[in-house]
């Protein structure tokens, strides 16, 4: 079993994770995405495959007072990893990512 899949049972490519798609196309996303790439060196930590990379979230939180999702930039440093399009699409078929509920 892969350690970065462990216990999944959520896809965010599939559920829209509360406008996660747009989401994707914001300044502060693109900053915080940027910071994970770099800190697994533009590598993906799976295969070590250098293109078409994408960061993948191992947790997503939902917030049980605000009745919504975390915005993806707003996870920390653990709870995200950097994987190329293939491994993503690879892990994300075989498993989901759990939610947290927070309050
Ligand atoms: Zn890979
Ligand atoms: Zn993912």
């Amino acid at each position: 079993m892969n350690p970065n899949f462990e216990t999944i049972n959520y896809d965010e490519t599939t559920l829209n994770h509360g406008g996660y798609g747009a989401t994707l196309f914001d300044p502060r996303w693109k900053a915080r995405r940027k910071e994970i790439l770099e800190r697994d060196h533009h590598t993906c930590v799976i295969c070590q495959s250098k293109i078409k990379l994408q960061v993948h979230h191992r947790q997503y939180q939902f917030s049980r007072t605000l009745n919504v999702f975390n915005n993806p930039w707003e996870y920390t440093d653990s709870l995200m990893i950097t994987l190329c399009n293939t491994c993503h699409q690879k892990g994300h078929n075989l498993y989901k990512v759990p939610i947290k509920y927070i309050k």
